[in-house]
């Protein structure tokens, strides 16, 4: 049988709980074999907080545990900005004849018309959109029934709002897993001076 293979596609600036419950969520709901978890080396227009190699070390720190999901710097390796297209290519090159579902933010995904090849995209992976909860997603006509939504009730927690509460010298125990937590205090990121820490 051809395997069923799960990209996340997002900039993990950082990982989170919410990640993983969609990741697992997805796995669950179209029968996924695994899971690799792209991070971005940056989106065109925006640029991640924490480098490259600390937003991939944190993703593969949150992941070890779970033999469903791993890591893969073909985002970050490429360099320049990153297009799903080359994302999607690169991982379905390196999995061979396989059946692909890219799975990010729903509001990612709101601006996809834009994206890089996309008409083409569309026929090389399934697209798969997270949403939060008070979130109303709104897709592209043109994506109208060719995306798949997927609520997800833990993705109430988000990246911003961790990156908020370091900077605030707020607790983020809870929120993604403890390594990341020690990792992003131990390295200062978010210019977190001072994070209350549970042990
Ligand atoms: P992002 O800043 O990482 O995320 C945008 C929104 O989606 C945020 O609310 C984010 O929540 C959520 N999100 C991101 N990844 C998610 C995931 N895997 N599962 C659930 N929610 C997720 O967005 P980005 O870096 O611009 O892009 C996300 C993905 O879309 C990347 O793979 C990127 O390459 C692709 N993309 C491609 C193009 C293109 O090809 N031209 C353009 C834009 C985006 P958190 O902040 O909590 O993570």
């Amino acid at each position: 049988m051809t395997e069923k293979i799960g990209i996340m596609g997002g900039s993990f600036d950082p990982i989170h709980y919410g990640h993983l419950a969609a990741a697992s969520q997805a796995a669950w709901e179209l029968g996924l074999n695994r899971v690799v978890f792209v991070p971005t080396n940056f989106s065109l227009g925006k640029r991640p907080q924490a480098c490259a190699e600390d937003r991939c070390a944190m993703a593969a720190m949150a992941v070890a545990k779970d033999p469903r999901f791993s890591v893969s710097k073909a985002d970050i390796e490429r360099g320049g900005p990153t297009f799903a297209f080359d994302t999607v290519s690169d991982i379905s090159s390196l999995f061979g004849p396989c059946e692909l579902f890219f799975i990010t933010g729903m509001d990612a995904l709101a601006g996809m018309e834009k994206w890089k090849n996309w008409q083409k995209l569309l026929n090389m992976a399934k697209f798969v959109g997270a949403s939060r909860p008070g979130y109303s997603p709104k897709l592209p006509e043109k994506l109208k029934g060719r995306a798949i939504l997927l609520p997800v009730p833990s993705l109430a927690i988000s990246s911003t709002e961790i990156r908020r509460r370091v900077g605030r010298g707020e607790p983020i125990d809870y929120l993604t897993s403890p390594l990341v937590c020690s990792f992003i205090l131990s390295r200062g990121l978010y210019g977190g001076g001072f994070v209350h820490r549970v042990n």
